[in-house]
């Protein structure tokens, strides 16, 4: 596509498409879905939580060439909300419908290799590591000073999944061999302080918005928890994580609103552990607590719009909602009191329609808002007293 083509405005009325039915398909969708535009959802599976909002649904597998076809028939301009999506796939797309973000773009989020080598040649610091591919890589990184280490399949991994942790050299080829012998990233465990994560968008004329950095808790690996507020995040080092992210979606020619999540280690450092080429979980408070929402700037990219500077107008505290709040002590299936949660002070419940709760399943979340953090965390104390969560 041409530079002038690419800043042509698609207007409402016209039809896009996303690749994948999840949440963050869903809350495009409904974002986009709200500015007149339609929705057409490229996802193998029937009654995905994006396909129960859209008008149009392809189901198809995502390197199926027919259901590609008719993506780019129906569609004016496609995106992801899912990155796996085969790099053949996304290539083809690229060079016969508007994509954004590109398919080279994606294929480096798809591997977190080649993620450590940009962080590397943009000059962004991230944890020390070796790869683990084959034998000679496995006995090279036996000697090197990592451990205690996390061994991370290079590819496809998310949640803490295909992760394993390696405390010792003499454990690592039995880690290597458990997560099968693929393509594997070995990076050393570093003491946290604590987690943040910039989200931004960048237009195919280059120009840039973010929203301010938010503090984010994981536990088992997954998402609990993203705050945002005034001292949340050390001003200086807030800057520091979007000086640093910017210059990642530069470094890429990025199209359409990326992630960066990054680790605060105990001694200070700024550290960039991976990214996502689309709106990500620890952005989702960004629908309640700012003017404009991450979801929406990724159809301003994909449109042609500009892209206003988010302005966060109150503090505001996200919570996953996981299927385990759906079994009670027993194991026996219940449903959560959304009455009680409701009728917290500043809560916006959103659930994604999937039916079937399962533990670690990500059915929903819940953000609370306020003028003040005191009071979102008040909120959110209360909340999961309700839920039956440790705060
Ligand atoms: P995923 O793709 O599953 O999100 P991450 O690499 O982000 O994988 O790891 C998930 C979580 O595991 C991180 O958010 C962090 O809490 C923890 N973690 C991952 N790598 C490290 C590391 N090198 N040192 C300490 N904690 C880590
Ligand atoms: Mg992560």
């Amino acid at each position: 596509m041409s530079e002038a083509a690419a800043r042509d405005f698609i207007a409402p009325g016209a039809v896009l498409g996303v690749l994948g039915g999840g949440q963050l398909g869903r809350m495009f969708a409904q974002s986009a879905q709200a500015a007149g535009y339609e929705v057409v959802v490229l996802e193998p599976q029937a009654g995905s939580p994006a396909a129960l909002v859209t008008t149009r649904h392809v189901a198809s597998a995502y390197d199926d060439t027919d259901g590609l076809h008719e993506v780019a028939r129906q569609a004016r301009a496609v995106t992801i909300e899912f990155e796996n999506v085969p790099a053949a796939a996304l290539r083809w797309l690229d060079a016969h419908v508007r994509l954004a973000p590109h398919a080279p773009a994606v294929a480096v989020c798809q591997d977190r290799a080649q993620e450590k080598a940009l962080f590397t040649r943009l000059g962004v610091a991230c944890a020390p590591h070796a790869l683990v591919g084959n034998d000679e890589q496995c006995r090279a990184a036996q000697s090197q000073d990592l451990y205690p280490a996390i061994l991370k399949t290079a590819r496809m991994g998310y949640d803490g999944k295909g992760q394993i942790g390696v405390r010792t050299a003499g454990e690592l080829g039995a880690a290597w061999r458990q997560l099968g012998g693929v393509d594997c990233v070995l990076e050393r465990r570093l003491d946290l302080d604590f987690e943040l994560s910039v989200v931004l968008a960048r237009g195919a004329d280059g120009a840039m918005v973010h929203f301010p950095p938010q503090r984010n808790v994981h536990r088992d690996g997954i998402l609990f928890s993203s705050t945002v507020g005034d001292g949340v995040i050390d001003h200086a080092l807030a800057e520091r994580a979007v000086r640093a992210a910017r210059g990642v979606a530069e470094g890429l020619g990025y199209v359409g609103v990326l992630c960066v999540e990054f680790f605060v280690t105990r001694d200070g450092a700024l550290v960039a552990n991976e990214m996502a080429p689309r709106p990500h979980n620890s952005g989702h408070h960004t629908i309640d607590s700012c003017d404009v929402s991450q979801f929406e700037l990724q159809w301003r990219c994909l449109v042609g719009a500009p892209l206003p500077q988010p302005r966060r107008h109150s503090a505001a505290l996200m919570l996953n909602l996981l299927g385990d709040l759906w079994f009670d002590s027993h194991g026996a299936e219940r449903e959560p009191d959304w009455a009680a949660v409701l009728a917290l002070p500043g809560a916006h419940l959103h659930l994604y329609g999937k039916h079937q709760p399962r533990r670690a399943r990500k059915m929903g979340h819940l953000t609370f808002t306020a003028p003040t953090l005191d009071e979102v965390r008040q909120a959110q104390r209360r909340a999961c007293e309700l839920l039956g969560l440790a705060p």
